[in-house]
Order: C-alpha cells, then sequence, then structure tokens
C-alpha cells in the first residue's frame, strides 16, 4: 500500500476522524508488515495461508529451450528476492581475513556455531602474523566446538602463514591468488570475493548444488561445472545475490530431506514441487528459518537484515 492511499480515501469521505482512523490503521498495518518480516517470509506465510500451488505448479519441462530456461531461473532468483530481501552471508566478519577464516571453519558446522566461535579468535589473533605465530595448541582449543578442530587449526594457520610470506599480510582479491591458500578452494575464493571485495562470485555448496538440480538449471553434479552453468544463466552482477537467494532458500524451506513444499512461495515455478511435504499445515512446520524466534545466524548481522526486521540469533541453547 502506497503512503498517500488511505489519506485519499479520508478525503473522499470528507471527514477528518475517518483521515485520522486511516492513517492509524496504516501504521497498525505498516507495524505488523515489519513484525511478520521478523518471523517468516512474506511470501511464504501466504502460500502456507492461501490454496496450496499445486494446481498451477510447472510440469518437468521437457525439451526446455535455453531462452526459456533463463527466463524460468531469472524469474525463481527475482521471486526469491522477494522472500529474502535482506539475504546476506550468514558468517559474521569485519574484514576479508576475518572472512576467509570463518569460510574455512564453517565446513560441517552451522554458520551460528562459527560466528559464536570466531570472536575468541579474533580476540586473540587479530591479524594473519598473530595467527601464523600462535600456539597450535591454543588455536585447536580455541576452535574445539566447531568440530575437525585439528584440520582446521592446520589449515587456518596454514593460510595465515601464506598471506603473511607470499600477500605481505593481506588477503588477496583475485580468486587466482585466492585458490593457492591452503584449505582454499574456489567456493571459498568466492565467498570472500563477493562478500569481502564486491566481485560477482557463486557460491556452489551443498544448497546451491541440490537447489540447481531440483529446478533443472543444470544437470551437472561437479562444483566447477555447477558454477559455470549457472553463471551462464544469469547476468555476472546477480552472481553474489543470486548464491545468497539460493543458499537463504535452501536453509530455511527446500531443505536436503524434507522439502516443504507446501509452503514454498516457487512452488509454480519448480519441476520438483512435490518431492517434499505439499500439505500446507504440515510443510509450514518444517520451515527452518526460524532460530530462537528470529531468521539468521550472525550475531551481528548487517543494518539491512535488521531494517527489514529480523533481529540476532540468540546465543546457542538460549531461549
Ligand atoms: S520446497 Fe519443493 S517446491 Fe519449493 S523449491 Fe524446493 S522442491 Fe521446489
Amino acid at each position: 500500500m502506497t503512503k498517500g492511499a488511505p489519506v485519499k480515501k479520508a478525503a473522499a469521505v470528507k471527514k477528518a476522524a475517518v483521515k485520522k482512523a486511516a492513517v492509524k490503521k496504516t501504521a497498525v498495518k505498516k507495524t505488523a508488515a515489519v513484525r511478520k518480516a521478523a518471523v517468516a517470509p512474506k511470501k511464504a506465510s501466504a502460500a502456507v495461508e492461501g490454496a496450496p500451488p499445486a494446481k498451477s505448479v510447472a510440469k518437468p519441462p521437457k525439451n526446455e529451450s535455453r531462452t526459456a530456461l533463463v527466463r524460468r531461473a531469472r524469474r525463481i532468483d527475482r521471486e526469491l528476492a522477494e522472500v529474502y530481501p535482506y539475504a546476506h552471508p550468514e558468517l559474521d566478519f569485519e574484514n576479508p581475513f576475518q572472512l576467509v577464516v570463518a569460510t574455512v571453519l564453517s565446513a560441517q558446522t552451522t554458520d551460528l556455531r562459527v560466528n559464536q566461535t570466531t570472536p575468541g579468535l579474533f580476540a586473540k589473533y587479530p591479524t594473519p602474523e598473530d595467527l601464523a605465530a600462535a600456539d597450535p595448541e591454543e588455536v585447536e582449543e580455541i576452535l574445539r566446538p566447531t568440530g575437525f578442530f585439528r584440520a582446521k587449526t592446520k589449515s587456518v594457520m596454514g593460510l595465515s602463514k601464506a598471506l603473511v610470506e607470499q600477500f605481505g599480510g593481506e588477503v588477496p582479491g583475485r580468486l587466482e591468488d585466492l585458490v593457492k591458500l591452503p584449505g582454499v578452494g574456489r567456493k571459498t575464493a568466492f565467498v570472500v570475493l563477493g562478500n569481502a571485495f564486491g566481485r560477482p562470485g557463486i557460491t556452489v555448496d551443498t544448497h546451491f548444488q541440490r537447489l540447481v538440480r531440483r529446478w533443472q538449471w543444470t544437470d551437472q553434479t561437479d562444483p566447477d561445472k555447477i558454477e559455470a552453468a549457472v553463471g551462464a544463466l544469469f547476468p555476472k552482477g546477480d552472481w553474489t545475490m543470486l548464491s545468497h537467494h539460493v543458499i537463504f532458500h535452501g536453509r530455511r524451506i527446500c531443505h536436503a530431506r524434507k522439502p516443504a513444499c507446501g509452503a514454498c512461495p516457487i512452488a509454480p515455478l519448480c519441476p520438483a514441487y512435490g518431492e517434499g511435504e505439499t500439505d500446507p499445515d504440515k510443510a509450514k512446520k518444517l520451515l527452518k528459518y526460524e532460530k530462537g524466534g528470529f531468521p539468521g545466524q550472525r550475531l551481528k548481522p548487517p543494518q539491512s537484515y535488521l531494517d527489514a526486521g529480523g533481529k540476532p540469533a540468540p546465543p546457542l541453547g538460549a531461549g
């Protein structure tokens, strides 16, 4: 609703009291919308409350032309952008060094767990020089909660040493340099490029791989080939946000085991609709985007997320 609409309506009935009430109603509605955004993506809840999308669901796109595929893929991304206007990297970081370390630590654990661990790590070892010269046992102790802590200690200390020895203690902003760092593959490199350097990158993580296969954007299974195939469907400038939208959707609605199809806002565009629960009420119970009552895994989320009504996730075990 536009800001002026209720005022116009009030003018039509020419009563100041009605005018006042209409303005008040808008304010209430707006507050409710913000509150709603804090607990559920707008479109997703509409899908739950409205008629099940089964009737309008897309048939698997047999012999879909290249143009039709590009159109469908971009439409899915546009819809997801509306559902998750606050999509962002879910690792807390303040500089490229923190992001590259946090991304390496995020293997086989949740971003929330990493966000709870990195403040202690960076307080003690704020620079690559500090971490490179650390006592490995002390680092292991700090990283223990993230799992695979010995291997992760080796990786983050190794990459810190490489940063100091080869790049003057700075994280390089080029793909070909990043992938030379120990423990840094293309996925981590693109996370860093896209989010710390503002250079477009596609993050092919487990969610991304699963969802693009479900949507039949590509039948490739190798992450590098998926990255190339999906990258070719979108303008380069969309890559970073596309990755966030897809990963947000995979974490919250289109889960690996039980996708919540009956509560999915892009069901009409999805050839895999029905792979998960289609009953709207049952599907609603599968939604996982709420964490302690609010979506998100960051302890220090970006302002855009807070502006959209999101709140930082509480510490693990709280609430
Ligand atoms: S939840 Fe179901 S309908 Fe939605 S994208 Fe995943 S498989 Fe498709």
